[in-house]
């Protein structure tokens, strides 16, 4: 059975979409999307041999071989342009999927929705975002097996759009998330009050260090717990 997680991303990708999940090791994902009928096609990248045939085992299973191309590649070199009008991005590093847009961002011209799933740092995401005009056009937010995932979504459009006449400032925003700021979930309250716990944790263990390193962390920590106790 396919991840809540998953089925969340896929469940936001438009009908009728061709897509490339970047990343896909089982191919779960495209296979899903086929499956339900909301792609038409995908390609399932991948740059790491064994999740590559993790994929092409999946879909010849699935009998999907006609509708889901498995490729070895990295990153969006898999896709040619024009190819695709979707990409997902899921299950990694909010860096690396950050790389992976700059790397192939020639590919992107011709895109209408980026789906995004960073397991950490998305304001890297969004950052990449504003700064490379697509729009952050819905983010969701979702608790699985006591894991917390983040979703953005984005399209070609007014990248600022989304952070204007806000009641937080720019950077605020870009560290939490617009839309999830404004939706104030119970699972975002929890996500924070986790990333406090172990801020405090770290602001516990230096407490007695006195180098100079550690004197700037402890700053940099005070500093990052004053501004967490005043979006919580
Ligand atoms: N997308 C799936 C999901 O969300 O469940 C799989 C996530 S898995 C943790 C991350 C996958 O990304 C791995 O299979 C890894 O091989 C692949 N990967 C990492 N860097 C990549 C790159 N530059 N290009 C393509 N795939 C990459």
């Amino acid at each position: 059975e396919i991840s809540k997680r998953l089925q969340t991303i896929g469940d936001m990708v438009k009908k009728g979409s061709i897509v490339a999940d970047i990343g896909s090791d089982h191919a779960y994902l495209p296979t899903y999307l086929v499956q339900k009928r909301i792609a038409l096609r995908c390609i399932a990248g991948e740059v790491n041999y064994g999740p590559w045939q993790a994929a092409v085992r999946q879909v010849q299973a699935a009998g999907l071989t006609d509708k889901i191309d498995v490729r070895l590649g990295d990153g969006l070199a898999v896709v040619a342009l024009g190819e695709v009008d979707t990409i997902c991005i899921a299950g990694m590093g909010g860096s690396l999927i950050a790389s992976i847009l700059e790397a192939g961002a020639e590919k992107l011209s011709g895109v209408s929705q980026l789906l995004l799933q960073p397991n950490v740092a998305a304001p890297i995401v969004r950052r990449w975002l504003l700064e490379h005009g697509f729009q952050l056009s819905r983010e969701k937010i979702l608790e699985e097996d006591g894991i917390i995932y983040e979703i953005l979504e984005a399209v070609p459009g007014d990248p600022i759009l989304p952070y204007r006449n806000r009641d937080k400032k720019l950077e605020d925003l870009l560290e939490i998330g617009p839309y999830l700021w404004e939706e104030k979930s119970p699972v975002l309250r929890k996500k924070l009050v986790q990333e406090q716990e172990k801020l405090k944790a770290v602001q516990h263990q230096l407490q007695y260090a006195k180098s100079p390193e550690a004197e700037h962390k402890k700053r940099e920590v005070q500093k990052k717990l004053a501004w967490m106790e005043e979006m919580i």
